[in-house]
């Protein structure tokens, strides 16, 4: 196959100008390209194969990789440069980032994640040598700060710290990020203080609610009480944290927000939290595993083919009202350039939360320049982007 696809300067054989025609015709459906002998799949549809362990061969062609079939790497001359990308806003430095997997698809079933739509609870760790040659040829193009892309990059701890400790021991100066769960910050916080002494500068946590019922729903395997534990320990160990949050969910009202904002304020993540996780909505993709919880059931709707979700409606009427008021104030303010204790003072106000002074809220912590988020429903800003 000639194919060779990778960001810009893509050229398509007659075979895949076939194949993206009858996939953009049938956006949902598995092709199967018959190829001799065998039947071949391409893209998402042989990375679900895979995650499925349904593959039938041993190679998923991603459409990224070089032409040496032994070199799994990324083809990283093939793709935008990383000032084109994300960068890491340290105090008054930003640096070049390079993302990076040690591992893919996660070992949990949280309900609420689109993750195990996908790998069903399965982890696939990548080969540490082609990871640390991959975060080779990203510092040769630049990168001083690597982030780990994993779902959740200590699934499997083991493997996670041997790249770690290869890293750091080649570069130094290098630093990094990384996703990981709060019962994992509490199951392996012996690792943390070689993680810090690595390079890892902050940890992104989902702490999705601080109303346990919700977490229970959810089945996050971690409690309101452990979200506040993660933050102490990884703080003690010199990681900052940046929590993200699914505020809206069918059960949410407005006191679970006014606890959410509070908590935010008392645990000092004025300065951690980027605005728009106050404003994140459930996504309920085609799979999803909330969608046999019978807590739902009362709430759920049908399927919007636009957005890709099942709808759904909140036990509390007026919180689909606030969701959108949060959403336009969060996109007004940062589009402004607000100070982030702004924008979080706007949000506190429009909860209905008594204000709090957070002026002196620090501005300098550690973080990319783009929001990340997912098992949320794409935002208007997003929606936009791919509709005009
Ligand atoms: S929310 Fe995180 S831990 Fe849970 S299934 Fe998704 S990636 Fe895994």
């Amino acid at each position: 196959m000639t194919e060779r696809v990778a960001g810009g300067g893509a050229t398509d054989t007659p075979l895949m100008q076939q194949y993206r025609e009858i996939k953009a015709r049938f956006p949902q459906t598995i092709l199967f390209f018959r190829m001799g002998d065998f039947y071949e799949m391409f893209y998402e549809d042989a990375l679900v194969a895979w995650a499925d362990g349904e593959a039938p061969g041993p190679i998923v062609q991603l459409g990224r990789a070089r032409h040496d079939p032994m070199d799994a790497r990324p083809a990283r001359d093939l793709l935008p440069p990383l000032d084109r990308y994300v960068r890491l806003a340290v105090g008054d430095e930003l640096r070049l980032v390079g993302s990076v997997e040690a591992s893919r698809g996660c070992a949990h079933r949280c309900r609420h994640c689109p993750v195990p739509v996908v790998y069903n609870g399965r982890v696939r760790l990548a080969n540490g040598d082609e990871t640390l040659s991959d975060i080779t040829q990203l510092v040769e193009h630049g990168a001083r700060h690597l982030t780990f892309g994993d779902p959740d990059f200590l699934n499997a701890p083991q493997h996670s710290m041997r790249i770690v400790r290869a890293v750091h021991e080649r570069y130094p100066d290098l630093t990094f990020d990384c996703t990981t769960k709060v019962e994992h910050v509490l199951r392996y916080h012996e690792l943390l203080p070689e993680l810090a002494r690595s390079g890892c500068l902050f940890v992104v946590s989902a702490f999705e609610s601080l109303n346990d019922a919700i977490l229970e729903r959810l089945d996050k395997g971690h409690a309101a009480a452990d979200s506040a534990r993660a933050v102490h320990l990884l703080r003690d160990h010199g990681i900052d944290v940046r929590p993200s949050f699914l505020p809206f969910t069918p059960w949410t009202t407005r006191d679970d927000l006014a606890t959410l904002v509070e908590f935010v304020a008392d645990h000092d993540l004025v300065g951690s939290v980027d605005p728009v996780q106050y404003t994140i909505r459930l996504l309920l993709p085609a799979g999803s595993l909330l969608l046999e919880h019978p807590d739902l059931a009362p709430h759920l709707g049908g399927w919007d083919d636009e957005r890709l979700t099942f709808t759904w409606t909140p036990a509390h009427p007026d919180m689909d009202d606030l969701q959108r008021e949060l959403a336009r104030l969060v996109e007004e303010s940062v589009g402004r350039g607000d100070p982030i204790s702004t924008t979080y003072a706007r949000v506190r106000s429009a909860i209905g939360v008594e204000p709090v002074d957070v002026s002196s809220a620090p501005i300098d912590r550690p973080r990319l320049t783009e929001s990340w988020f997912c098992c949320a429903e794409p935002t208007d800003v997003q929606m936009r982007a791919v509709t005009t």
